[in-house]
């Protein structure tokens, strides 16, 4: 039995059907492409994410959760976060029928894509709300485009507006709290948050990713915030080939101890599936067990400091084939609803051999001594 089972929380869900009509093209960067290639879907698409809802619903878990509304969210919210500058160039370009926008021309905004932006953004907003107002316990956004590369003047790596970041604020300056912490299990650095949250005191902003990955040199630890928010930014970079015992350790020694001592008022989990072992863009091992052993462990810690508030925006993670049961394993983690579902990846002809090895506990360690440094 895992920290969930038997300990039934409520959780909400948002998705809405518009959030799969996000077009991303046929274009995937850099922004001049190559004619020498035929052109490809890019990793973020609607396939991935509509078999996630596809294995929710066919496992039952969907009608056992609160559906919550996914409204778009106002200029005012997006403000909070973005520059009126760059909310001028998203609207236009969604206007003009659409193109590719930001760093290595990564990021894809749609004929008129503004308006899924604008409710990816307000369903993280609708998620936080309904675990403020004591609606629901815990809540999952299940919303595309993700959000935690955006900078507050730049779309980057599939991020048009950084839906997380905007919750948090959105919880911070309307929702009345105090303190916030985010915990970014992406595979990739959670770059977005750490910026607009750098010199904010009020947010612990904590990212898990692989080393030099995405984006190029981002998310070092001695990235520790400024001004008066020194010492609220905590980097994990872990290196390439991390399975579940890196991440649990990384979770015991560091995330953990930095959540007790910060003591937010809600956790958001930027979630990502891109550390799986099968992600064309990441270099991780984690399996569905895994992301269900992380979550409970996220679950257990905010009953202890938050009355058990979570909220999860989902972000990347790109195999079709295996990110659906990871999402399943968090979604039955959070709720405390087991389902008959099995993952054929955790049959025993699929074990991954998982050892903890000497250069990934050093990781661990610098990432443990920054925190004993500058945040403890
Ligand atoms: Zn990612």
């Amino acid at each position: 039995m895992l920290g969930g089972w038997g300990e039934n929380m409520t959780t909400g869900l948002v998705w809405e059907e518009r959030l799969m009509w996000h077009d991303t093209g046929m274009y995937f960067g850099p922004a001049v492409f190559s004619p020498w290639i035929e052109p490809v879907q890019p990793p973020e698409n609607t396939d991935g994410k509509r078999r996630i809802k596809n294995l929710l619903d066919r496992s039952g878990l969907t009608k056992k959760l609160h559906d919550l509304s996914c409204p778009q969210a106002s200029k005012e919210d997006i403000r909070r976060v973005h520059t009126a500058k760059y909310f001028a160039e998203v609207e236009k370009l969604s206007e003009n029928g659409g193109g590719n926008l930001g760093l290595m021309g990564t990021t894809h905004v749609g004929n008129k894509g503004i308006d899924i932006a604008l409710l990816a953004a307000g369903g993280s907003i609708s998620a936080t709300k309904a675990v403020l107002d004591g609606k629901v316990d815990n809540a999952y956004a299940l919303i595309r485009p993700p959000g935690h590369h955006a900078r507050p003047n730049e779309a980057m790596g599939f991020c048009i507006f950084a839906n997380a970041a905007i919750a948090g604020l959105y919880a911070l300056d309307i929702g009345g709290l105090d303190r916030i912490a985010f915990v970014d299990w992406d595979v990739h650095h959670g770059n977005g948050t750490q910026e607009i949250f750098w010199e904010d005191p009020r947010a612990l902003t904590i990212s898990l990713h692989q080393e030099n990955c995405f984006p190029p040199a981002s998310g070092a630890t001695d990235e520790i915030g400024a001004a008066k928010g020194i010492g609220t930014n905590l980097n994990i970079p872990l290196p390439p080939g991390c399975g579940e015992s890196a991440y649990l350790a990384a979770f015991d020694h560091v995330v953990l101890p930095a959540l007790e001592t910060f003591k937010p008022q809600l956790i958001i989990v930027p979630c990502g599936f891109d550390a799986g072992f099968h992600d064309p863009l990441g270099r991780m091992m984690l399996t569905s067990h895994s992301f269900r052993l992380l979550t409970a462990r996220i679950k257990a810690a905010s009953q202890s400091i938050c009355d058990g508030k979570i909220v999860m925006t989902h972000e990347g993670g790109y195999s079709p084939h295996s990110v659906p049961f990871h999402c399943l394993a968090v979604l039955e983690e959070l709720s405390g609803i087991p389902t008959d579902v099995l993952d054929p990846y955790l049959q025993p002809s699929q074990k991954i051999d998982d050892k903890f090895l000497p250069h990934q506990a050093d990781a661990v360690s610098r990432a443990e001594a920054v925190l004993k440094k500058y945040i403890l």
